[in-house]
């Protein structure tokens, strides 16, 4: 991506007011623009990091035989009446047609998702069956402060899954949690504090939560610094001494972002559907439900509030938009700065080339900092027929041929 040629705007309004980190160097590196309070347009290089993170998602609900669905996200009022959730569920968006219709914006999918499920699953034959979508959701969130950690309008992936009964979602369950974890760590947390929540508008059996430390959190996590043990600081009676899982001391509370939950629903809403199977004895039985949410959009802030340092962001290497940064420094050619381009392109690498010939190379610099991909290579006048290579994470400044630069990118990204 030539910076010249596309919308990729760093911002130095420092001046500005800013309710988050993430909202802040989102927003200075030119990854998102606020529209209003909890809506935001995500830019191409935000855009970028999205796309990675869908992919990591994408890639492990097909391992566990997920399909890929598209549900839409006007939602007839009589679904959700017949859940009995149009008054509950304070959040909803509410809109009506120049006909008066009414309609929901989908804030979630179960009022989709279990009339479908019903036109498809007649017989046990049919059962496990687990559907997935990646898109947008809205809730009316009364205040969302936290820059894309809360949004009222937020990308979303939520898995839906139905089974012949509690086993076989409790294995499901356990699967998905698996997943999860993969996920969270392949985006670049390392520490992921599993909490057992409590209802919520479901009537369910039960949920966790997955969560990760950082002061921007909206919960106090109370957790144990020797085995896994954690819990929302709310449901705790007393002050906690001693885990209660393994006795030690090491007892703290931090706060935490949830990136991810998982409900087992139970019938709560086969019910409402009557979503029934007809089992080998040819019986008529209720359809055992679970739901997997994760905050795409969130989790994008959530990796900006961690991996941050000196207020720049600091991508991991699974998620950043560009594996290098590539800033053409020579005033009267930019001939073998273009051809570097090029080859590195042609080998599958994201580069973004700052081409641009008005600005300085002080603000070149600055741009590819608060960009913040792992790798920034140079070409000037000095290097002659070779790039400068410097990693984000070390002073160090090498010299390398054009052949090396490429050896070196996929030995850094393969490793
Ligand atoms: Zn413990």
């Amino acid at each position: 991506m030539r910076i010249s040629q596309n919308y990729i705007k760093s911002i130095k309004d420092t001046a500005r007011e800013f309710e988050s980190v993430n909202h802040e160097l989102l927003t200075r590196a030119g990854f998102i623009d606020q529209v209003a309070s909890g809506i935001f347009t995500i830019l191409p290089a935000g855009d970028r990091v999205l796309k990675k993170i869908e992919a990591i998602i994408r890639n492990e609900m097909n391992e566990i035989g997920a399909l890929e669905i598209r549900m839409p996200s006007l939602h007839p009022k009589s679904l959700w009446e017949q859940t009995e959730r149009w008054n509950s569920v304070d959040i909803l968006f509410k809109v009506n047609s120049r006909h008066s219709y009414e309609y929901a914006l989908g804030a979630s999918h179960e009022e989709i998702v279990t009339p479908l499920a019903k036109k498809y699953i007649k017989s046990y034959r049919d059962l496990p069956l687990a559907l997935y979508q990646i898109g947008t959701k809205f809730r009316d969130e009364p205040r969302p402060k936290s820059g894309i950690l809360r949004g009222r309008e937020f990308g979303m992936k939520d898995l839906y899954s139905f089974h012949a009964h509690q086993q076989d979602l409790d294995a499901y369950y356990q699967k998905v949690s698996d997943a999860y974890i993969k996920i969270f760590q392949t985006c670049g947390f390392t520490d992921i504090k599993i909490t057992e929540a409590s209802g919520g508008d479901f009537s369910k059996k039960h949920s966790h939560e997955f969560n990760v430390l950082t002061p921007a959190g909206e919960v106090n996590l109370v957790y144990c610094g020797a085995c896994s043990f954690a819990q929302n600081e709310e449901v705790i009676q007393g002050n906690l001494k001693k885990c209660p899982l393994c006795g030690s001391s090491d007892v703290k509370t931090d706060k935490a972002v949830e990136i991810g939950n998982i409900f087992d629903l139970h019938t709560r809403f086969s019910n409402s559907f009557k979503l029934t199977y007809v089992d080998k004895n040819g019986e008529n039985r209720p359809i055992v439900m679970g739901c997997y949410g994760i905050g795409i959009t969130r989790l994008l802030g959530a990796i900006v509030e961690v991996h941050h340092k000196d207020d720049l962001i600091q991508w991991p290497l699974s998620v950043t938009p560009f594996h290098a940064q590539l800033i053409n420094l020579s005033k009267h050619d930019s001939s073998y700065a273009d051809l570097i381009y090029r080859t590195l392109k042609a080998e599958g690498f994201d580069i973004l080339y700052d081409d641009r010939e008005d600005v300085s190379a002080g603000e070149k610099f600055m741009t590819s900092e608060l960009i913040g991909s792992p790798v920034r290579l140079v070409v000037s006048e000095k290097t002659k027929k070779n790039v400068e290579w410097k990693l984000r994470d070390d002073d160090k400044i090498n010299l390398f041929s054009a052949t090396e630069i490429i050896k070196k990118l996929k030995d850094f990204y393969s490793a």
